[in-house]
């Protein structure tokens, strides 16, 4: 089913009170889905979507006053994306295709398909203090240069203290991105999600930040290389 959704959050605010916690007592991270329908008119399929690249915001900018942002992917980068999103006043709506916060960082035994993995014994190569989020510091107590659980479990913190997690959906894949008909005059911009299952959305933006990383498709720059293959 595909659905056609206007804005980001204004039904997850409604939910502040109840955000769940970024860490169970267990200590087992359990993100709770913040994405749900604010409108369900029924559209056609898209036709020939655009796929995923650098989408400049400036354009939407100077035509429109930005109020909803899309922020694709829940890594670092996406997460301090929704944090200076809400700082502006603005309506940020994450979409993270998988079930939890981290982006790389977030490491697996068992490499899954279309995600980047790090590897188990990973130190960050970054000290503390440069790696840090200027308005968050790195607790203390934690190591200069981190093994990637300590990483993460930051980015827990941060996600945590800032209250990131009621704007994200979870399990959420961005399968499109492109600019409305009306682009020239509303700036605006379509996104094509789908859920886990199999459920297709259409949402409209103001603006689209896309943090989704760099490492899960190669870019090999075999064409340089003559006999290369
Ligand atoms: C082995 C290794 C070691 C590294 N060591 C260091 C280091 O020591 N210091 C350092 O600073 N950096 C290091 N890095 C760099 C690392 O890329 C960054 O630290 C950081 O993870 C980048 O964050 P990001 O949010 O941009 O991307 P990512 O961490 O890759 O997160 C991207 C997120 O987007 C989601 N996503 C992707 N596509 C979609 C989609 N279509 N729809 C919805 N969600 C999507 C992914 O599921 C993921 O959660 C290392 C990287 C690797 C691979």
């Amino acid at each position: 089913m595909l659905r056609y959704i206007q804005g980001g959050t204004r039904g997850q605010e409604e939910d502040a009170d109840d955000e769940q916690p970024a860490t169970s007592s267990s200590g087992t991270h359990q993100p709770q889905p913040a994405c749900r329908s604010l409108d369900s008119t029924t559209v056609p399929s898209l036709d020939q979507p655009h796929s995923i690249s650098s989408l400049g915001t400036e354009d939407a900018c100077s035509i429109n006053m930005v109020r909803t942002v899309a922020v694709i992917g829940a890594g670092p980068s996406g997460l301090t994306s929704i944090k200076s999103c809400l700082e502006e006043g603005l309506e940020p709506t994450c979409f993270e295709s998988s079930e939890d916060i981290g982006g790389l960082w977030r490491f697996k035994e068992v490499s899954e398909p279309n995600r980047a993995s790090i590897y188990r014994s990973l130190t960050i190569n970054t000290s503390k203090e440069l790696l840090s989020y200027s308005d968050f510091p790195i607790p203390a107590d934690y190591p200069n240069y981190m093994h990637h659980s300590r990483v993460l479990q930051y980015f827990r913190l941060y996600a945590e203290h800032f209250k990131l997690l009621q704007h994200i959906c979870f399990q959420t894949t961005v399968q499109s991105v492109r600019q409305r008909p009306d682009f020239s005059h509303s700036g605006q911009w379509e996104v094509v999600t789908e859920n886990s299952e199999g459920e297709k959305e259409t949402h409209i933006f103001d603006s689209v930040i896309i943090c989704s990383g760099h490492y899960t498709y190669p870019h090999l720059p075999l064409k340089d290389f003559p006999g290369q293959q």
